[in-house]
């Protein structure tokens, strides 16, 4: 509800007129603590109400209900402005900000912790679910569609196991920033809200080498349509009821335009998870994102960027990198593997959902299909789109861009730059600079790059388009500005000592990635060699 009344008017009429909020109302602000919850997910879905945080195994349930663990001393950090204008939602403060911080829970809000299990690197982990993640209900935005707001290290869940169910600043600043820069950049992603310090100390062993240490503890509010995920379907394999309970509301709720659940309903709905999650991967290997930690539990239902933990950004061109080093010995969702454990994500969803369609289980193949006909469609598409290219599918496409993979990973080369760099070329003529290299690359390996441009150049002549407006063209798909690992460990080292001047920048220079921003050169820059080895700068641990 917002101010003013309820949104159902009375009236003599037999169905009465509805009203909605009216998107530049005065440019009236609405206060989070004064703003109407919707539970969807606890009104229609059984959930565990035998109470307590204690750390259980839960079964017959989809959540717990649970409440945030109170802070001592809420501070806000950070806030989207532009996303909280969606909702007409003024700037936290007072009320809004203890219940941001989990202080408080407000009037209306069936706060819940969610159920669910999932694939750890590649083995089935049994029940985890939101052990630090607190969903408060859903908000209403001025389009009249209903968002989730979640409160990431708010406190001890059931589903807590040993750990403290809270987060640090690092790593939810991290979060905070992600979630946002990849909206800017266009790839499907979960949303934040804000950024709370908690005023509480957080002991973590950050480089797992025995030496815990206190650091301040933070709280992020994302935001997303549901926070739902593979695991949430895989922990019901001996709940067939619940399987289908949950499917049908998220259906129902999320992928209405499917009509009434049936078999031939569920089969259609995994198909376009499969479809939508291979687009995710797509827009990722587009930007140079590395999720790090994969498991079927980070997986949306809805195919958007998840639990961003130890994630990186693609500096040199390397299909093998992985930001996560607890993923450094299998190197299982290095960068160029992402599209392939997507895809193992997806059929062990399958496998999750057969008892929804029984005798024709078989079909769910066709979903995996889907995965790999979407994927290779969109990936070349992307590719050649990164080129200015129309199409790269023909042989002699193919070879182009074989040449280019094998040129961009013999010498470390900056991938944004790169493509930002070609573009130029073409607008200028300017010779790539040196900086789109790590090192100094030898003078053959220069020769081959301008043999491979010139080839470049000769099949762009076949396509009706001129230089300049290549360039443009590429400018819109090959972002400028990305939240690379170190600007990022910039931000958290000054917002640690509470400066957060640093923050604000970054994220101002994040709302247009695809821009350039004159005097903001400092934020295009590739990796300094400091940052090279330094923690948190290239590879990160799971601590967070
Ligand atoms: P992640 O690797 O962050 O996706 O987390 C995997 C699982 O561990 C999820 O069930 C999380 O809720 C849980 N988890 C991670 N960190 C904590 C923490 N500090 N307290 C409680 N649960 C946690
Ligand atoms: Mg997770």
């Amino acid at each position: 509800m917002f101010a003013g009344g309820p949104d159902i008017v009375n009236s003599r009429l037999k169905t009465p007129l509805r009203i909605r909020p009216v998107k530049h109302s005065f440019g009236y602000m609405n206060d989070l603590a004064q703003t109407q919850f919707f539970n969807r997910f606890t009104d229609s879905l059984p959930g565990d109400a035998s109470g307590g945080m204690l750390p259980r195994q839960v079964r017959n349930a989809l959540y717990s209900h649970v409440r945030p663990t109170p802070v001592s001393a809420p501070r806000l950090l950070a806030w989207s402005e532009e996303f909280a204008a969606q909702f007409g939602l003024r700037k936290a403060d007072g009320t809004s900000l203890e219940i941001l911080a989990g202080n408080r829970v407000p009037d209306g809000a069936h706060p819940f912790a969610a159920r669910y299990g999932g694939h750890q690197f590649g083995n089935w982990a049994g029940q985890l679910g939101d052990g630090r993640a607190i969903g408060l209900g859903e908000l209403k935005d001025r389009s009249g569609q209903l968002w989730e707001f979640q409160l990431k290290g708010s406190g001890r869940t059931p589903y807590s196991r040993g750990a403290d169910g809270r987060a640090v600043l690092r790593s939810s600043l991290r979060e905070f920033v992600c979630s946002e820069a990849m909206q800017a950049l266009g790839v499907p992603t979960t949303r934040a809200m804000s950024l709370v310090t908690t005023g509480d100390q957080v002991v973590r062993d950050m480089l797992y080498d025995g030496h815990p240490a206190p650091e301040p503890g933070a709280i992020v509010c994302r935001v997303a349509p549901t926070f739902v995920r593979f695991g949430n379907f895989q922990i019901l394999e001996d709940e067939p009821e619940n399987l289908k309970l949950l499917a049908d509301h998220v259906i129902k709720n999320h992928f209405a335009s499917l009509g009434t659940p049936s078999t031939e309903v569920y089969l259609e709905w995994f198909r376009e998870i499969c479809r939508r999650t291979a687009h995710m991967i797509v827009e990722w290997m587009r930007v140079g994102f590395v999720h790090g930690v994969m498991n079927t539990d980070n997986m949306s239902i809805l195919g958007l960027t998840i639990d961003y933990g130890p994630y990186g950004w693609i500096d040199d061109y390397d299909l093998g990198w992985t930001p996560n080093t607890t993923d450094l010995p299998g190197r299982r969702y290095c960068f160029g593997r992402q599209a392939q454990m997507a895809l193992w994500n997806c059929a062990q969803l399958g496998n999750a959902l057969v008892p929804l369609v029984d005798e024709r289980a078989e079909e769910l193949q066709t979903g995996i299909d889907e995965f790999i006909r979407v994927h290779d469609e969109e990936y070349l598409g992307m590719r050649a789109q990164k080129l200015g290219l129309t199409t790269l599918r023909d042989e002699e496409g193919q070879r182009l861009l074989g040449r280019l993979e094998e040129l961009l990973q013999s010498e470390e080369t900056d991938m944004t730059l790169f493509y930002r760099g070609l573009a130029e070329n073409w607008r200028s003529g300017a010779a790539f600079p040196g900086a789109i290299f790590y090192g100094a690359p030898p003078a053959a390996h220069l020769a081959k790059l301008n043999e491979w441009l010139k080839d470049y150049r000769a099949r762009a002549a076949t396509d009706a388009v001129s230089g300049v407006d290549r360039a443009t063209a590429m400018d819109l798909v090959n972002p400028m500005y990305v939240p690379r690992n170190y600007l990022l460990q910039e931000a958290i080292d000054v917002a640690t000592a509470g400066d957060t001047s640093r923050l604000e920048e970054l994220m101002d220079v994040l709302k247009n990635p695809y821009r350039v921003q004159p005097g903001r050169e400092a934020f295009a820059a590739k990796r300094p060699d400091w940052a090279r080895d330094k923690v948190g700068c290239s590879t990160l641990s799971c601590s967070s």
